[in-house]
């Protein structure tokens, strides 16, 4: 398969590095811009087989470049704000585009951004396998598109929280992920580092009883997930 061309456009420029890494990482092309006007010259020069596409931009925001766009074919995946209404989502899933919503998890998105280019490289073809996503380390499982979480086969309940911490910590295991990295991804905003060590100690307790420790202290720096 050829690369395909994605284009991200996020005024933030650490949720555009991280999209751009992962999606690199994947073996996508990607061209990032930051402003809704650079998108819309953007495409003009490199068509994208698609755009992620942040709706809160600085001067016209992403509804309008899409609206701009509308005479043509690249499919677009909206990243959209927890409080952007129902309807306004809904909306936006119409015509085979898709969204997701901050705080993402880059794993979630890449789903995402292969779904869509599948479902527009396919069009027509009814989508059979479900784009499950799975993430593991040894004996532990998350599965994304289910909400669930097993280490050695056994089911573990996590609150809504919980389960994106865990995820983040399995998506980047080996690496040390700082308490400020935790909190801007997993809560979305940069508070206080304690609500890191509640949640990392909630984890540990309930993944504790399963097997050996997975998830270790980096003194002074934060945390990092590894197969014992
Ligand atoms: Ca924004």
């Amino acid at each position: 398969m050829t690369e395909r061309a994605i284009l991200v456009v996020e005024d933030e420029p650490h949720i555009r590095d991280i999209v751009e890494l992962a999606l690199r990482f994947h073996g996508f092309r990607v061209t990032s811009v930051a402003t809704g006007e650079d998108a819309l010259a953007e495409v003009e020069r490199n068509q994208p087989d698609l755009i992620v596409l942040d709706v809160a931009l600085p001067g016209i925001d992403g509804f309008e470049v899409c609206r701009r766009l509308a005479d043509r074919r690249v499919p677009v995946i909206f990243l959209t704000a927890r409080d952007t209404p129902a309807d306004t989502v809904h909306g936006l899933t119409l015509g085979g585009d898709d969204y997701v919503t901050k705080p993402f998890s880059v794993e979630a998105l890449v789903a995402r951004v292969r779904a869509v280019l599948r479902r527009t490289v396919e069009a027509g073809r009814s989508e059979t396998a479900q784009d499950a996503h799975i993430l593991r380390v040894a004996d532990l499982e998350l599965d994304e598109s289910r909400w669930q979480v097993r280490r050695g086969g056994t089911q573990i309940a996590l609150s809504p929280t919980e389960f994106r911490l865990l995820a983040f910590l399995m998506e980047h295991q080996g690496l040390v992920l700082t308490k400020r990295q935790l909190l801007e991804h997993v809560w979305g905003y940069g508070g206080q580092s304690q609500v890191v060590e509640t949640y990392v100690s909630y984890l540990r307790r309930k993944l504790a009883p399963l097997g050996p420790p997975l998830i270790h202290t980096q003194r002074g720096v934060g945390y990092t997930l590894r197969a014992p």
